[in-house]
């Protein structure tokens, strides 16, 4: 008998038609809102504030009507009104109630949601691999939430937590780990120490996978930890109050959004929804039948990728994460953030770079200074102004050419001189 051929996605709606999935969304999106209206007294109450109907929801776009939801507005209203800020229904059933600092109160969805599952059937996790999940299972949603996505893709997994490196070390070696979950600073920790201990980690242990969530990974360390040690690496996105919210594919360029949440990228100084390649900020509404909290702004700034994924997965996908709201500048409209600047000098061997916003006639102006040795000039002539408008979406109105040695660590990357008066 043939063996069944496994499937490229974790279910059937990664690759639904595009022409269906608006649908999905905004059918979802309108039966959530009916019930959270008929459910929660705070969505009542926001709805009623603004002489809104659960009719008035029918779609994404409609979103916009109802106002972001910040973390600090979130920690408020349930100090307000403890536990959920009246965010849930009263007769809910809730397996477990985790906490994050705020503190914030969750009720965590039942054992059902796929939660996390895209994102480990994505890096490739199956039946058969052994996984050291490196995340706290104490109080916070971490431990146990990452747990029950690697269950959901058959996994094997070692409750390590918040054991010590060397503990870690011993169950890799002990256990035979195939994989790590975790942040990638601290698997760093665990291959430095192993090879202090005298251990050769390539050879000596069978990690050959890990997913990282919660902490942005450095294109130099995915580096080392896919050519040094030949671990294949991945990186997820999601945020404690709305579970997971993106994931990476085989492609490693920009990450699927789940099924189960939308997002919206938005101008964080209106909450009006923003276009594909236009750096805003991720708002994102879990689809869920016990948890009413509709736009959640989580602070971050990404963008959204325009082009379908060579994977297969019709998914909408957003670009990584380019910083936090308050660090992001806005010029003529675009956001820039120091982030993005940082990738435009990555890609010119690190020079030196300042971006200073000046307001000339009622317009904004930006001119890009960049320390230059003679060697950097004629390619920075060439090719600077279009690569930045390639990462940043902006035009740059000046590019100045300074001497090496003009900028110092003092100097922030973006200057804003405008002044509003
Ligand atoms: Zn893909």
């Amino acid at each position: 008998m043939a063996a069944k051929k496994e499937s490229r996605f974790f279910d059937a709606k990664e690759n639904m038609a595009l022409s269906k999935r608006q649908g999905y969304y905004n059918q979802s999106l309108a039966k959530m809102v009916r019930l959270g209206y008929q459910k929660s007294p705070t969505v009542k109450r926001i709805f009623d504030e603004r002489n809104l109907k659960p009719s008035d929801i029918k779609s994404v776009k409609d979103l916009e009507k109802l106002p972001v939801i910040s973390r600090e507005q979130l920690v408020k209203l349930e100090m307000e009104n403890p536990p959920y800020a009246g965010l849930c229904a009263k007769d809910m059933e809730t397996d477990r109630i985790f906490t994050s600092p705020g503190p914030v109160y969750e009720p965590h969805l039942t054992e059902k949601d796929p939660i996390w599952g895209r994102g480990y059937y994505a890096a490739g996790f199956r039946k058969g691999d052994i996984v050291l999940n490196a995340f706290s299972y104490h109080m916070v949603a971490a431990g146990l939430t990452f747990h029950s996505g690697l269950r959901r893709v058959g996994a094997t997994v070692i409750p390590s937590g918040a054991s010590t490196t060397e503990n870690q070390i011993q169950l890799i070696r002990d256990l035979g780990a195939t994989g790590y979950t975790g942040t990638p600073s601290f698997l760093m920790g665990i291959i430095k120490k192993a090879e202090e201990m005298g251990y050769n980690f390539k050879d000596k242990f069978k990690v050959r996978r890990a997913s990282f969530v919660a902490e942005p990974l450095q294109p130099s360390l995915r580096e080392r930890f896919e050519k040094e040690y030949a671990i294949d690496t991945y990186q997820m996105y999601g945020a404690t109050e709305v579970g997971d919210i993106a994931y990476e594919c085989s492609q490693k360029n920009g990450w699927h959004i789940c099924e189960e949440v939308i997002v919206e990228i938005v101008d964080p100084s209106t909450g009006k929804q923003l276009g594909p390649g236009e750096l805003g900020e991720v708002v994102v509404t879990r689809l869920n039948p016990i948890f009413f909290l509709l736009r959640f702004g989580t602070g971050d700034l990404s963008k959204f990728v325009k082009d379908r994924c060579p994977c297969g997965r019709t998914s909408f996908r957003m670009m990584g994460i380019s910083g936090r709201v308050g660090e992001a500048t806005k010029v003529r409209g675009m956001f820039i953030a120091p982030s993005q600047l940082k990738l435009v000098s990555s890609r010119f061997g690190d020079l030196r770079l300042q971006a200073v916003v000046d307001r000339l006639e009622f317009k904004d102006y930006l001119t890009l200074k960049v320390e230059a040795g003679p060697e950097d000039r004629a390619r920075l002539e060439r090719e600077f102004e279009k690569v930045f408008k390639e990462i940043c979406t902006v035009k740059i109105d000046k590019l100045e050419l300074i001497d090496k040695g003009t900028l110092t660590d003092k100097d922030s990357l973006i200057l804003d001189r405008r002044t509003w008066k």
